[in-house]
């Protein structure tokens, strides 16, 4: 577990509205939210955490909501372009028709390296998969309406497009340890095995590929896991090997953190599995209170005072 990367911890996204944002996530998808607290660097704007019960690496989607009426983003190349869950065999058919009665945009179900999914888009237009994967033993989370026997069971794969993925590739193998398993046309999967779940990223290279924008319904950054502070300093003196920029370490109250931009053009970050969710609220109370970094705290009511209500 020391000094390598296991698998994604957390992948960052733009929403518009936020309660819209909030009430997908937490009831259509019935993910669990985990913590309410602004951007640490623009505190007028919420950041919103979604996971399994205690937020475990490798299930946190995270979003920062700008407002509804931003400019849209669009998709392309030197970006992370879908994110891929783990549900039970056999619970699609169920998601189609959940999708249907909340008029949910999707695909219908298709099959990639042996296995079926179903590609979706979330209010925003976020790209998300749903890939019905055997023996993933995580432990879901369950609402009144989501419950086990389809509940997402965390992160399955994250895809990235590229117009040449040579350059990311070299990152995820001799930097963080990942090997190429799989080929299937234009789609290079590559997997960690420090970790059973999580594990998967995808390269689709495709030539030709504008570039993509960042902005609302697309992914800001994708952040890999590991175990705590010392082996995320280890990863720093890989990238600085590597003779790519890194920030120093950063502290984001719940995990530390790095930021590097690959050499594709995506915005990847290191995190800690320490501290973790509960530093500041309870497990039964995850999600509950606007939680602000101690710098915050002495203009809380103005901060209260600018965020849309989410009920
Ligand atoms: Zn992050």
């Amino acid at each position: 577990m020391k000094n390598t990367i296991l698998g994604m911890h957390h992948i960052t996204a733009i929403a518009g509205d936020a309660k819209r944002n909030f009430d997908f996530y937490s009831n259509v998808l019935g993910l669990r939210f985990i913590k309410k607290t602004v951007n640490f660097d623009d505190p007028g704007t919420y950041h919103f955490y979604f996971g399994d019960e205690v937020g475990s690496a490798g299930t946190i989607l995270t979003f920062f909501p700008w407002g509804a009426g931003i400019p849209q983003g669009r998709r392309g190349s030197g970006m992370a372009t879908e994110i891929g869950y783990s549900v039970p065999k056999g619970s699609l058919e169920k998601w189609v028709e959940r999708f249907e009665k909340y008029n949910v945009i999707y695909n219908k179900p298709s099959e990639r390296f042996g296995q079926r999914y179903l590609t979706f888009l979330d209010p925003d237009g976020l790209k998300l998969e749903f890939y019905e994967v055997e023996n993933d033993t995580r432990k879901p989370w369950e609402t009144d309406e989501v419950k086990a026997d389809i509940a997402t069971r965390g992160f399955h794969n994250v895809t990235i497009t590229l117009n040449n993925i040579k350059g990311t590739a070299g990152v995820l193998t001799d930097i963080f340890g990942y090997t190429l398993i799989g080929q299937d046309g234009n789609r290079y999967r590559y997997a960690v095995d420090t970790v059973d779940q999580a594990a998967l990223v995808d390269l689709v290279e495709l030539k030709d590929e504008k570039l993509g924008h960042v902005a609302n319904g697309t992914v800001h950054h994708v952040a890999f896991r590991v175990i705590d502070d010392e082996s995320l300093m280890y990863l720093r003196e890989k990238v600085v090997a590597a003779g790519l920029n890194i920030t120093p370490q950063i502290d984001r109250n719940y995990f530390h953190s790095l930021y590097f931009r690959e050499p594709g053009g995506v915005l990847f970050e290191i995190a800690t599995d320490n501290p973790g969710f509960m530093i500041d609220e309870a497990l039964e109370d995850l999600g509950k209170g606007l939680k602000l970094p101690a710098k915050y705290e002495n203009i809380r009511e103005d901060i209260e005072a600018h965020l849309a209500p989410l009920n």
